[in-house]
């Protein structure tokens, strides 16, 4: 899957531009606050449908105007396709080819994987961050799994406000305590077996990378984590069911839901030791390296193709090694980077855009041309 152009009017700090990328290294260079970041962002939403900084949509429109209209157009196993997405004045209109979708119509059609600094607390941060990777990597390649997730956190939040209420002594409904927890159970098994199976595909592809990354001196391991016993749906469930049934006078003390999707962790060991507790710095980067380009295999591997490789402001966090895993050329995979300058770049292979107060120049060999 290629990139072929972005377009952007009063996004962030963008007043209007139109680039073109080419199928390898793509390079967006210029010094801080430029745009660099707000241009992946822009390009990143098609991916997610959201901005991934959590911004809401009015963050997003360039200071002192009402609205912003943003659009791409990519090259796919099934031919060029555009997606636009437009705010005004609080309304959003999602555009595919031309035609309004909803939100879940616009994932999984153009997708990307993004690697910027805050993942590099993957490995040590909160499991939140780990479950976000894992949810975000499958939507795009089982679009249906982003709607479970939406169900889940609207049945969560049901179930809480009810444990809430008994916990302060104002209902006790047990019939409808009983309905909620039946749906959390079948809907955190379902999302549970997701993850499980995405793992299993993910782990060979991340080990194989670090081992490279290493020199074979690290042997990585991902399994999932939870309170809930089992691999397959069932006997997640089945474990479920017994968890709340055995702890259900827990949660009532507490007041929210204790067991479930959004509780569980993945959990990463390098030669056989927790990499949360343990992993160096140097670690760090290769582990989250490897899940990233793993992440990029998998997808290949589910929609037999590459997704768009959008690294932001990485490069300097990585050894001359790490950034050859990056600017590989392999089979196709088109790259978008990056960095505050241009030095370290072969001009001959790298298509590189200069960013400058929200305007892109590409560089030339005789000049510049404003995008
Ligand atoms: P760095 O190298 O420091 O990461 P960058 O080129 O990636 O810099 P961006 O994060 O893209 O910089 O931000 C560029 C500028 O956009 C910032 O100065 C920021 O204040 C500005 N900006 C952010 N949101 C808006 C907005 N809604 N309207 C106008 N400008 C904005
Ligand atoms: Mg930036």
């Amino acid at each position: 899957m290629n990139l072929l152009t972005l377009t952007a009017e009063n996004y962030r700090n963008i007043p209007s531009a139109r680039l073109s990328f080419s199928p390898g290294v793509n390079l967006l260079y210029g010094e801080n606050a430029q745009g660099k970041t707000n241009a992946l962002e822009c390009i990143y939403l098609f991916a997610r449908g959201k901005s991934y900084r959590g911004a809401g949509d009015e963050n997003l429109v360039r200071f002192g105007e009402k609205g912003f209209r943003i659009g791409i157009s990519f090259s796919s196993e099934t031919g060029e396709q555009t997606l636009e997405y437009r705010y005004f004045d609080g309304s959003r209109k999602r555009l595919k080819n031309g035609a309004p979708v909803r939100l879940s119509e616009m994932i999984g059609h153009f997708r990307a994987v993004l690697f910027c600094p805050e993942h590099l607390s993957l490995v040590k941060g909160a499991p939140q961050e780990r479950r976000a990777f894992l949810n975000i990597a499958l939507s795009q390649c089982r679009p249906v799994y982003l709607k479970l997730c939406d169900d889940y956190n609207k049945i969560l939040e049901n179930r809480n406000c009810l444990l809430k209420e008994i916990q302060k002594g104002f209902r006790y409904d047990r019939e409808e305590l009983y309905s909620w927890t039946e749906r959390l159970t079948d809907t955190a098994a379902e999302i549970a077996a997701y993850r499980i199976r995405y793992l299993k595909k993910l782990a060979p592809h991340a080990a194989d990378l670090l081992s490279d990354l290493s020199g074979e001196k690290e042997k990585l391991a991902l399994s999932y984590e939870s309170e809930a016993e089992g691999e397959t749906e069932e006997e997640i469930k089945t474990s479920y069911k017994r968890l709340f049934s055995e702890k259900i006078d827990r949660e009532i003390a507490a007041g929210c839901t204790l067991f479930g999707a959004h509780r569980d962790d993945m959990e990463i060991r390098i030669n056989d030791i927790s990499a949360r507790s343990f992993a160096s710095q140097g670690q760090q980067r290769s582990v989250v390296l490897a899940l990233k380009l793993a992440e990029g295999e998998v997808c290949r591997d589910e929609t037999g193709e590459y997704p768009v490789f959008l690294f932001d402001d990485v490069m300097s966090e990585l050894d001359a090694t790490r950034r050859g895993y990056v600017l590989r050329e392999t089979g196709g995979r088109q790259v978008i980077l990056t960095a505050c300058e241009f030095g370290g770049f072969d001009p001959g292979s790298v298509h590189a855009i200069g960013v400058s107060g929200g305007t892109f120049t590409e560089r030339t060999g005789n000049g510049g041309k404003t995008l």
